[in-house]
């Protein structure tokens, strides 16, 4: 298999954020970027060498995107699956478009986990009251009802703590095939950003902390407060699932750390991941990078974390009292920022990030935090 080389045109389906770092690190290297969605003046295509702005299924132009790309590649998993088919007859998709049919849907996704024997939480699938109701009684109670499609950051979630309240739950469904799983009362979330080459190489950036708010990721901190052995089995199964997913680029694999010491995987993300951000500034080589090599068939490179960080988000509602205090943020010596170059400040939107570089995992989250507050911390307030 040959290598796409420097000066190569890359193609990114998707404009989001994730886009827009991949293209920042494939620039750098000298690489020209395109990408396509429905959108225009994207975060991706604000950095990208061409913007394609057409819908997913518009076929002939997802053809004539990928007749003019040495190899497309993915930001967002949730487009369809007859576009990366269509895009596959004139260039190598990478990861493929079955990674993406198995991961882009939640039921899939677990099925797939738990028939290769990876530990995830008990889930059944839900078509209707009755099927939840059954459910609930092998899954027990609390549990949360998700829908089996597309869904993200918590979007289409419903926590479910008394028998009662399981019609509500159903209708909030709205007709769409569901998923109950057991509540799990965590004792913190974490993951695994790894990537796999088209040769089977593996790299992984060890073990990241997580906390949400929201369910939307709030703050990431690296390395993971968690004991060797948690890591080596974090890392295992993550390798486990990159190798049987057969994925060709950044993967991340999200886990729940019960209070018992066990890991059950709670999703995964075949692309660079929000947890992940802080490699940018972190690490010898960014996830971002780290895609782009694999999927271009160049070496992977090292994924030494050079200082422990931390990376907080930056949602829409900070902007809600008027724009941020961006000096205040730049007067934190040791801390990135970063914005997606979006307009329209939605609460709960990712607007961009703050990655903190600090001598121990604790006070880089402090310093993130810190920075944070600092943006919207007002004159006189
Ligand atoms: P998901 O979209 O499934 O990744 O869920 C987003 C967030 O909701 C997770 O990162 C958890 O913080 C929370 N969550 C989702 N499912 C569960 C569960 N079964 N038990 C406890 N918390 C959950």
């Amino acid at each position: 298999m040959k290598a796409i080389l420097p000066g190569s045109t890359v193609g990114v389906l998707g404009s989001g954020q994730l886009g827009r770092m991949f293209a920042i690190a494939a620039r750098r290297m000298g690489y020209r970027v395109h990408t396509f969605s429905p959108d225009s003046d994207t975060p991706t295509g604000q950095v990208a060498d061409r913007e394609f702005e057409h819908p997913y299924d518009d076929l002939d132009a997802v053809r004539e995107f990928a007749r003019g790309v040495e190899v497309v590649t993915f930001e967002f998993e949730n487009v369809p699956t007859e576009t990366a088919e269509a895009a596959a007859q004139f260039a190598p998709v990478r990861p493929s478009g079955s990674v993406l049919h198995t991961t882009q849907h939640r039921l899939r996704e677990k099925t797939f986990l738990s028939s290769h024997g990876f530990p995830v939480t008990p889930f059944r699938h839900v078509r209707s009251l009755p099927d939840l109701t059954a459910a609930l009684a092998e899954t027990g109670l609390p549990a949360v009802l998700k829908t089996a499609g597309f869904g993200y950051d918590g979007k289409g979630q419903t926590r479910i703590d008394s028998e009662e309240e399981a019609p509500a739950a159903f209708e909030a469904l709205r007709g769409r095939e569901g998923v109950v799983e057991a509540f799990v009362d965590f004792e913190r979330e974490v993951s695994v950003v790894a990537a796999r080459g088209p040769g089977g190489e593996f790299a992984h950036y060890g073990v990241v902390e997580n906390t949400h708010s929201r369910h939307i990721l709030d703050l990431s901190v690296a390395p993971a407060r968690v004991a060797e052995a948690v890591e080596r089995e974090a890392v295992g199964i993550a390798r486990a699932v990159l190798e049987e997913l057969g994925v060709v680029g950044v993967t991340c694999v999200e886990f729940f750390l019960t209070r018992s010491g066990k890991l059950l995987v709670n999703e995964l993300a075949p692309r660079p991941h929000n947890s992940g951000h802080h490699t940018f500034d972190a690490c010898v080589t960014s996830q971002f990078e780290q895609q782009l090599r694999a999927v271009c068939n160049l070496p992977l490179g090292s994924t030494e974390l050079l200082r422990p960080a931390a990376m907080a988000n930056l949602l829409g509602d900070l902007w809600q009292e008027g724009e941020p205090d961006w000096r205040a943020a730049a007067a934190f010596p040791n801390v990135k920022l970063h914005l997606y170059g979006k307009t329209d400040a939605r609460p709960g939107r990712k607007m961009g990030h703050l990655t903190a570089l600090a001598a121990t995992p604790e006070e880089a989250a402090r310093c993130a935090l810190a920075a944070r507050r600092a943006l919207t911390r007002r004159a006189g307030g």
